[in-house]
């Protein structure tokens, strides 16, 4: 058998998320929003399965709450529109997939691990990825399953503007979601999807589709999802940046992380968070920001859920 502690980590964004702003209700909501993702994905790697399926599996689960900024739960473009990106990776093989600018896609990280499957691509974009979508009967949702009031006044807030906006938005949040896992194997799997930021226009596209930004994995170092300004971790190339620290530099996963985070996001103005995962089941779950919706089961299968607070 196996000596891999399987080992599972889930963000549902981060930013400025002030304790006075969320209702107990709320709160409670968030957290059990985070369980479900991580019960959904943790059941599979306990049944054998592989990283892949359930990092897929737990960002799903955070897709279809309308709580966060993926998928059901995605922010409104300038025209009004959800435009999303989603993104996985594989840590044994390198293989990645990612979409960017789909609309209508229920699950936009489950296209990209038919992306990902397909050896000829790595990352599709607008029309073309909706073709794609189809081909593989990738399930869609009419525009109204993407409407929800609260996103469309934080919209409405913005419209007249030409500025584009992070998640939850008169502060700064990112609602991005992300998963990073250790099966039984040994192998290490991310994922990543988002709606973006509110009012974005001109095609923007952040991060957290764009591998070695947002999303990384490699069996020899780490996997890492983040959440974050993403044009700030675009520039940091932030989880490859850590990879690379652990890889070169002979890091550790925190160390890594907060280095990237703490010091060199932080000196470019970059605001967010990422978590991470290496071979022998160590997790990070490092941020900036005020605090990030965050989950993990460690190697020792205790569940953990929490929004503000350290760095763990
Ligand atoms: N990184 C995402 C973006 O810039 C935002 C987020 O993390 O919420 O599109």
């Amino acid at each position: 058998m196996s000596s891999y502690p399987i080992t599972l980590a889930i963000h549902g964004g981060a930013g400025t998320i002030l304790p006075e702003h969320l209702t107990p209700a709320k709160e409670q909501a968030y957290h059990q929003a985070l369980e479900a993702a991580l019960k959904a994905g943790y059941a599979l790697l306990a049944e054998g399965s592989d990283s892949l399926l359930a990092v897929e599996a737990a960002v799903r689960v955070l897709e279809d709450s309308d709580l966060f900024n993926a998928g059901r739960g995605s922010v409104f473009t300038s025209d009004g529109t959800h435009e999303m990106e989603a993104s996985m990776m594989c840590g044994r093989t390198l293989n990645a997939g990612a979409v960017a600018g789909v609309r209508n896609i229920k699950n936009p990280v489950t296209l990209s691990r038919h992306v990902l499957d397909n050896p000829d691509y790595v990352y599709l974009s607008g029309d073309g990825a909706a073709e794609f979508a189809r081909l593989h009967d990738v399930v869609e949702e009419p525009d109204e399953y993407f409407y929800s009031q609260f996103r469309y006044e934080q919209w409405q807030a913005m419209r007249t503007s030409e500025k584009m906006i992070l998640d939850h938005s008169d502060e700064r949040k990112f609602g991005t979601v992300g998963a990073v896992a250790l099966d039984l194997q040994g192998n290490l799997a991310a994922a990543t999807s988002t709606g973006g930021l509110t009012n974005k226009q001109y095609g923007r596209i952040g991060d957290s589709s764009v591998v070695g930004a947002g999303v990384y994995a490699n069996n020899e170092t780490c996997a890492i999802s983040c959440t974050g300004y993403g044009e700030f971790f675009l520039r940091g190339v932030v989880a490859y940046d850590i990879s690379c620290l652990m890889e070169y530099k002979g890091l550790s996963l925190q160390a890594a992380a907060e280095k990237v985070i703490m010091e060199k996001q932080v000196a470019l103005g970059g605001e967010g968070g990422v978590i991470g995962v290496d071979q022998s089941g160590e997790l990070a779950l490092v941020f900036n920001s005020i605090g990030m919706y965050r989950g993990k089961i460690g190697a020792e299968g205790k569940t953990q859920v929490a929004i503000f607070g350290e760095n763990a």
